[in-house]
């Protein structure tokens, strides 16, 4: 009964977000899928006018209703580029958890949401035990970029060439730690992110690197889950909230002043989804989550703004390398943070940027979106390999570890050799032996 009150609950609040829209078609000029379909019914306002008759729809024609919401980067390119404020993104993740709550989990979801994500324990041991394995099933395929693709029966995922899980996580290549503001007189608690922790552990290395450099103090818990985005992303609301609870048990109560991210997706789930999503939580819950979004920041912009960080005085020699850089949607769309990104790798004199066209433009990748329309997000992924491409650049940065993985595949089945890193990877090397 309550279920039902629930599913009743959230229908009511997507219909009063929906009164907003004009049809003005504006969201259509910049929606990722509608560029490669065409088709109305993949684009904001068709989505919109769709869900005005959810309940109608979903007992008319329920696949019709989950392909066209489940046809979506969740980019909030159509959010950032509507003159009336919809707000899309709400939307469109409540009417996911709607349908989900109304149909239930897939089994191989329930299973990895359910069973594993909401263990982080049992998560890390499942995976460190993958990790040790891999080398049977997939084979290096790109030494710069560090990819790899399957050993047999490479059809099966597409053909695709994917970043490794790493030998050791974050989780143990560095300690836990709580240490005290240094000469920075700031402390950061810092949340890493799954694909960060089993990854790209470099980039948490080199947050912490730079973090030590600048007298940050850092609160990093193991204990800390995942964000719980791509729960929410296929609706499965009570594993989100099992996620967000468990977080706020680790963060809520300890001492630090910002809590940093070097994932853009985290930083704006946490920013803005977490308080979105949180209306059925307990009182208390509900007001450490806002009072913890309304501390979560981007490294980069952490980094430029309270830690003041400036060009570095390090020896130059030969030519620079040049890097461009893509931004993350989760940044740039959701939060407007992309200055900051190109002034930290503007603080490594040894780099020149050079701009690529559609540098905000998505890269296809959308999270379970990748999973289940692999051919449509390759299409949108290959403009972006060539727009990097064709900068002559050798470095690919960006701030979101899901777009390195997504940038990472489209470069190695292309065969480029450029590297991808992050902007604090960049910025850390100026540190090298200090
Ligand atoms: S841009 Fe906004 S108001 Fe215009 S059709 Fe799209 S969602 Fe509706
Ligand atoms: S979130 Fe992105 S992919 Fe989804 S409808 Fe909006 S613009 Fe299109």
């Amino acid at each position: 009964m309550s279920e039902m009150r629930q599913l009743v609950g959230l229908l009511k609040q997507i219909d009063d977000q929906l009164v907003a829209c004009m049809r003005c078609g504006m969201c259509q000029a910049v929606c990722p899928i509608y560029a490669e379909t065409g088709l109305e019914g993949h684009v904001a306002r068709g989505k919109i006018a769709l869900l005005e008759c959810l309940a109608d729809e979903v007992i008319k024609d329920p696949a019709g209703v989950k392909e066209r919401l489940d046809a979506c980067l969740l980019c909030g390119s159509c959010q950032a580029n509507c003159p009336s404020g919809v707000k899309a993104l709400d939307i469109f993740l409540k009417a996911r958890a709607f349908l989900t709550g109304y149909y239930g989990l897939p089994p191989v979801k329930r299973a990895i949401f359910r069973g594993l994500l909401q263990n982080p324990k049992l998560f890390d041991t499942v995976l460190g035990v993958a990790s040790k394995f891999q080398g049977l099933f997939t084979k290096p395929v790109n030494d710069m970029l560090g990819s790899s693709c399957a050993r047999v029966f490479s059809d099966l995922i597409g053909g695709r060439h994917f970043a490794p899980l790493a030998d050791k996580p974050l989780h143990d290549v560095a300690t836990q730690r709580d240490t005290p503001r240094g000469h920075s007189g700031l402390k950061i608690a810092f949340f890493y992110g799954c694909v960060v922790d089993k990854m790209f552990p470099r980039i948490g290395e080199a947050v912490l690197k730079v973090c030590d450099h600048h007298g940050v103090g850092v609160f990093m818990p193991h204990a800390q889950a995942c964000c719980g985005i791509p729960a929410l992303s296929s609706g499965d609301r009570e594993t989100f909230e099992k996620l967000v609870a468990l977080n706020m048990k680790v963060f809520a109560e300890s001492d630090f002043d910002v809590l940093v991210t070097p994932c853009a997706t985290c930083t704006s789930t946490i920013k803005k989804i977490w308080p979105l999503m949180a209306e059925d939580l307990p009182a208390t819950t509900r007001y450490q989550v806002k009072e913890l979004s309304a501390k979560v920041k981007d490294i980069s912009a952490f980094l430029i703004q309270d830690v003041g960080v400036t060009p570095a005085d390090v020896a130059v020699s030969g030519e620079p390398v040049t890097v461009t850089y893509h931004d993350p949607c989760h940044l740039k769309k959701s939060l407007g943070v992309s200055a900051e990104p190109r002034a930290l790798i503007g603080c490594n004199p040894r780099y020149k940027l050079q701009e690529m066209d559609g540098a905000d433009s998505c890269c296809g990748s959308g999270g379970s979106f990748t999973l289940q329309h692999y051919d449509l997000s390759k299409r949108i992924g290959k403009r972006k390999r060539d727009n990097i491409v064709a900068t002559g650049a050798t470095v690919a940065a960006t701030s979101c570890p899901a777009c390195m993985l997504q940038i990472g595949d489209m470069l190695s089945q292309a065969g480029d050799t450029l590297a991808i890193r992050h902007p604090v990877e960049i910025y850390a090397e100026t540190l090298a032996g200090r």
